[in-house]
């Protein structure tokens, strides 16, 4: 197999539990793409939010990977090794103008009713020109506007969003020292020169920070396909939280089968417990992004 440089793709889970059917259909599909292209595929922990994080948890899902037969290129990068590189980024946004401290908590701003965006509260900017101490407070992004962000995403379709009136300065440094993840996302995307994200659809509206960020940054942007959530029932996605089973290893071959049609592709149904990497293979095979369901898009 030729290496295809252009293609560079990653799976980026957060370590706060064991992966689920949602996690191995984000897996999947990031991993197919990826291959069908020749292209690379690598693997990053997102283990910067430590208080999410649970013990044992990257190594568990490390080993649910690999019983999958999901191999991913080069060594692992965990983002809680990677905080010189954010605070050089933080440093360079201050030289830059772009970052401020502020000491709004989030409770003010609900009490003071700001208005509601997308992503959450539209931060009114209270503490763009108050000069405080990035010492002890949060830090944001300065988004002025108007700064309408466009992309066409490779499943969802054309996207465009004034980041500005609907979102406003997003935190990149929380006021406990946590790096917020639209920083460890941006930083580490370019970092490891990753050209192609396949990631779950609820994350399709954060892609408007990123390229927003990363613009800022003077990096690369990449091409994006968002993939179908998998929903516990209506409007609720799967996740630890409403009840997600953590993947079963001896049923590899069935649920890599049934994450297939999840993603609109037929394998033949004989194939249905057969060995991981043959599905797989089958998978890279006949990749066919254009048959993903839409349906399942609306949140
Ligand atoms: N760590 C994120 C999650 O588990 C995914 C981040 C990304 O793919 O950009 O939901
Ligand atoms: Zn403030």
């Amino acid at each position: 197999m030729t290496d295809n440089t252009a293609y560079t793709g990653r799976f980026a889970p957060t370590p706060s539990g064991p992966l689920h059917f949602g996690s191995l259909v984000t897996a999947v599909g990031s991993y197919l793409d990826a291959r069908s292209q020749q292209g690379r595929w690598l693997l990053r922990m997102e283990d910067v939010d430590t208080p999410r994080v649970q013990t044992g948890s990257a190594d568990d899902i490390l080993s649910t990977l690999e019983a999958f037969d999901l191999h991913w290129d080069g060594p692992v990068l965990y983002q809680s090794q990677r905080f010189e590189a954010y605070e050089a980024i933080l440093q360079q946004l201050t030289e830059q103008g772009l970052l401020y401290a502020c000491r709004c908590s989030r409770r003010q701003l609900i009490e003071e009713k700001v208005r509601q965006g997308p992503l959450g509260l539209i931060y009114p900017g209270h503490c763009r020109n108050r000069n405080l101490d990035p010492a002890g407070h949060s830090l944001r992004l300065r988004i002025d506007g108007p700064a309408v962000i466009e992309f066409e995403d490779r499943h969802c379709g054309p996207r465009r969003m004034d980041l500005a009136a609907e979102v406003g300065d997003v935190v990149l440094k929380r006021v406990d020292g946590i790096y917020a993840y639209h920083l460890a996302v941006v930083v580490d995307d370019a970092f490891q020169g990753v050209s192609d994200i396949v990631r779950g659809a609820d994350l399709l509206d954060v892609s408007f920070v990123h390229r927003y960020l990363a613009s800022q940054l003077n990096q690369p942007l990449p091409r994006y396909l968002h993939l179908p959530l998998v929903y516990a029932e209506p409007g609720r996605k799967l996740s630890k939280q409403t009840g997600a089973q953590a993947l079963d290893r001896s049923r590899a071959g069935v649920l890599l089968f049934d994450a297939l049609e999840f993603l609109g592709q037929t394998p033949p149904r004989d194939l249905r417990g057969a060995a991981p990497r043959e599905l797989l293979d089958w998978g890279v095979e006949h990749w066919q992004p254009g048959h993903l369901p839409t349906a399942a898009l609306t949140t």
